[in-house]
């Protein structure tokens, strides 16, 4: 085979080996968390930190509510046990008794506010929790199936390496360092077709010496432009 047609082989396993180490690039990326999870993780935490809010003020509430019923009971008694004989001593506990009862009265009232929203939450963190066993569930899978493609990936990476390898001693030095200094230059694309004249990577119009230079297997023709090792057909 011609040099030109070994450089472009060794041109065709570094691009695949490119894509291969870009592949395995986005595996290993995917396979350090997953965003669904991280989402159903932060709900589930969400929910469970209202639900534990919502318990807690209903306790204080129904606290509170028990508190007053122990203060009005005593004074109701004493209201009609005949304790107190004093009217305007009994005046004042009748009017004290209900201030303590419409205290309690809109603690009531709180508390039903507060169970409607304890009933809110406990159905959201139900979800929450169905939502998080999913995103797990399907994470472990995705996560199996990541390493496996992690391991074919790196896999084929070793044997484009090892044909790379055996590629490069099919090119002659000087043109293989012709090559590999284009190649780093060149965002890793050291060949280009011509095609109309022009090259086929800058599309830069190829003199005609470079043309015929080119139709030569056994010289290396470069455009004067972008340096790229040019071939036709
Ligand atoms: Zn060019």
């Amino acid at each position: 085979m011609s040099q030109v047609s070994e450089i472009r082989t060794l041109q065709e396993i570094d691009d695949e080996a490119g894509n291969l180490r870009a592949s395995l690039e986005e595996a290993e990326r995917r396979l350090k968390g997953s965003e669904e999870l991280s989402a159903a993780r932060e709900r589930f935490a969400a929910a469970d930190g209202e639900l534990a809010d919502a318990r807690k003020e209903q306790r204080r509430i129904e606290g509170e509510v028990d508190v007053l019923t122990s203060k009005i009971a005593p004074e109701e008694k004493r209201l009609y046990d005949g304790s107190v004989r004093n009217p305007k001593e009994l005046t004042n506990i009748q009017h004290e008794v209900e201030i303590l009862k419409g205290h309690r009265s809109k603690l009531e009232d709180q508390d039903l506010e507060v169970m409607a929203r304890l009933e809110a939450a406990e159905s959201e963190h139900a979800d929450a929790q169905k939502g998080l066993v999913r995103a797990e569930a399907r994470w472990e899978a995705e996560r199996a199936a990541l390493a496996q493609e992690t391991r074919r990936l790196a896999g084929a990476i070793a044997s484009a390496d090892a044909k790379r390898e055996s590629q490069k001693a099919r090119v002659v030095p000087r043109h293989l360092a012709v090559y590999e200094d284009v190649r780093r230059r060149r965002g890793g694309i050291a060949v280009a077709r011509v095609a109309g004249g022009n090259c086929g990577g800058c599309r830069v119009g190829i003199p005609e010496a470079v043309r015929k230079r080119a139709f030569d297997p056994d010289q290396l023709a470069q455009c004067p432009n972008c340096e790229r090792i040019l071939y036709v057909g």
